[in-house]
């Protein structure tokens, strides 16, 4: 991420309207980059005496500790996030890998049929061609071994 792109988010992450996406990208930059990091700070001074001054309230002096905590706060939401994520995948892929294995147990089974079906039909084909092609020859055949049957008898 640029400077230009995490000073435009100051504002919203001092708001909390960041996505946990872009709190991650943001804090990343933020700890890396002291130009950023002493620009959030100034925008957080300001906007948190601003709020103060809104709400009332007494003016704390050390923003900086308060941002400290905003960003540890805002990091541990990041961390925790990833672990119900990482948590929630691990579920789905444990749901992913029981219905695979249902499928292809499933499936093993089922494609046995396939292959009795054309089995069946291959047989069903060569009793076909050779009733229409061999007629002849079956009727000779047939009449040989009637004449067999008659012999051993
Ligand atoms: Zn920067």
């Amino acid at each position: 991420m640029t400077c230009m792109e995490t000073q435009k988010m100051i504002t919203p992450f001092i708001n909390d309207e960041l996505t946990l996406e872009e709190t991650e990208l943001f804090i990343d930059h933020v700890n890396s980059c002291l130009e950023c990091r002493e620009e959030l700070e100034v925008y957080y001074a300001l906007l948190t005496a601003m709020k103060q001054l809104d709400e009332d309230k007494i003016l704390y002096d050390d923003f900086s500790m308060e941002l400290s905590a905003k960003l540890d706060k805002a990091q541990e939401k990041i961390i925790n996030a990833k672990f119900t994520y990482y948590r929630k995948k691990g579920a789905l892929l444990l749901i992913i890998l029981i219905v695979l294995a249902v499928v292809s147990w499933r499936y093993s089974g089922r494609r046995e049929e396939p292959v009795v079906i054309v089995k069946e039909s291959d047989f069903r084909l060569q009793i076909k061609y050779q009733r229409t092609k061999e007629n002849s020859l079956e009727q000779k055949l047939q009449s040989y071994l009637e004449k067999l049957e008659m012999m051993e008898e």
